[in-house]
């Protein structure tokens, strides 16, 4: 296959940039990896990464425009015209690998830098200029016949690295590979060693699975298939045999489906909509996480924050993600009363609302998807209802209340925890009964509450 002419490649005119300008100075250089790979599938590419002979300090001479990305690992950024930042990275070799991370030293030559690439079908390079694509493991023939398969010794391959695990359950389900038997059997094999990756690691490829363009479901099967989701993701593995009633199937399946139908441009949904059965009874009498006794949608927000946490996600995605959960498992009543929808709203966020229909509408699609019941009058009739709701501006917050604080001052009351508790207390009424928001009935009200409240103690 080396060195075998195709068709061309449509390379961005700043990759033959680059490669035209280390070239002039005598330093061989190449695309490769992903970019060229996605390029040989058919796909769009992502980053296209240009590997060459040069040091990062003769890259940086060649160069006007260069940002130091990572250069102990021979990385360096070079800036195009355009301000696209393009990763040029010295030809290297590994000299020792602990499973977790590598150490690596600069090579002379290109088939090196290959032969320490993971999969075949990553290990294939590209001259922009000369446009041949040099394939000494033959990747692009695995891509047409939809083979993953490590280079080299798979059992070796993975000790070298855990994350590759996931890597091959990711390109298998991207890709639609099938994944070689020695390759699979020797990931199955080492699986257990996943737990010693960090977390952000780990995070990362969950990442990429749900904010692709891929359907998640194609790699998240391959998950569960591998014991990948039993090792790193307990209890989704649980959901697998939780049972959806009156629905029927499991919740495990009902959560791809769902994270399929949401868009990747929206990752939190699909991160709640993955996690959203959390709180289901699964298989078994005990909780092994102690989250017990709480009702479903507390146990949902309670587990997917514990799931986030436990991969490192930033503070805000694990309060956005987890309030999404917690919301998204308990719906108002379909058939509830306005003033209960109101209480709904009031307590999951209004601004939210948006994402809850979104999340809703993927998991009613998915149920019909799979022949389960026709939710979807309801579903529409519930929605409607609620952004009439939130479109009318229903007050919902104490900061909707005609009255406030000032007002309670001005009645000659000092400020305290209590003005707290009476505007708490003038916004369930408002939530019965809307009309009520008005600064005479609410004035007469909190004089009640505040005088009460002076003989109860
Ligand atoms: P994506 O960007 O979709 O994750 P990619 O293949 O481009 O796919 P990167 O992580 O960007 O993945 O890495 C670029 C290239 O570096 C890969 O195509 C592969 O050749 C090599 N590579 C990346 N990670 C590893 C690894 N853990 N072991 C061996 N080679 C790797
Ligand atoms: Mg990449």
């Amino acid at each position: 296959m080396s060195g075998s002419p195709i068709e061309e490649l449509s390379v961005p005119g700043a990759v033959r940039w680059i490669t035209r300008t280390l070239e002039g100075e005598g330093f061989e250089t190449w695309a490769v990896g992903g970019a060229i790979r996605d390029a040989l599938a058919g796909r769009p590419s992502g980053d296209w990464d240009l590997a060459t002979r040069a040091t990062p300090a003769q890259v940086r001479r060649v160069f006007r425009r260069t940002v130091p990305i990572g250069v102990g690992h021979g990385t360096m950024g070079v800036l195009a015209r355009d301000g696209t930042l393009f990763e040029v990275t010295t030809f290297r070799r590994d000299v020792e690998t602990t499973g977790r991370h590598a150490v690596v030293e600069f090579a002379d030559r290109l088939d090196e830098d290959l032969a320490r690439r993971d999969f075949t079908i990553n290990a294939v390079a590209w001259h922009p200029i000369r446009q041949v694509l040099h394939d000494p493991f033959g990747g692009s023939a695995d891509l047409e016949r939809r083979l993953l398969r490590t280079v080299g010794s798979p059992k070796d391959r993975f000790a070298e690295d855990y994350l590759r695990i996931l890597r091959a359950l990711r390109f298998a389900g991207v890709f639609q590979l099938r994944i070689q038997a020695e390759t699979w059997r020797a990931l199955a094999a080492a699986m257990h060693r996943v737990r010693a990756l960090s977390p952000e690691r780990v995070r990362e490829e969950l990442e990429k699975v749900l904010e692709g363009p891929t359907p998640p479901s194609r790699v998240l099967g391959l998950y569960a298939a591998s014991g990948l989701l039993a090792t790193l993701y307990p209890e989704l593995e649980r959901t697998i045999e939780a049972r959806r009633v009156p629905e029927g199937g499991d919740w495990f399946s009902h959560e791809l489906r769902t994270v399929d139908l949401l868009s990747p441009a929206r990752p939190e949904l699909r991160w709640a909509a993955l996690l959203h059965g959390l709180g289901e009874p699964g298989p078994g009498p005990d909780d092994p996480d102690g989250i017990d006794g709480a009702d479903t949608s507390v146990r949902a927000l309670l587990r997917s924050a514990a799931v986030l946490e436990r991969l490192r996600a930033s503070n805000a995605r694990i309060d956005r993600v987890s309030q999404l959960v917690q919301w998204a498992a308990r719906p108002p009543d379909t058939g509830g009363t306005d003033a209960e929808l109101r209480r709904w709203l009031a307590a999951a966020g209004r601004e939210r609302l948006p994402a809850f229909l979104r999340i809703w509408s993927a998991a009613v699609r998915a149920d019909e998807a799979r022949g389960g019941p026709w939710g979807r009058e309801a579903f529409l009739r519930l929605a409607r209802r609620l952004r009439g709701l939130v479109r009318a501006r229903v007050p919902l917050d104490v900061a909707d209340l005609r009255f406030s604080g000032r007002d309670l001052i001005g009645m000659g009351y000092r400020p305290g925890p209590v003005f707290g508790e009476v505007l708490r207390a003038l916004l369930e009424e408002v939530l019965d009964d809307p009309e009520r928001n008005d600064p005479h009935y609410l004035r007469e009200r909190a004089s009640r509450w505040l005088e009460e409240r002076k003989s109860d103690v």
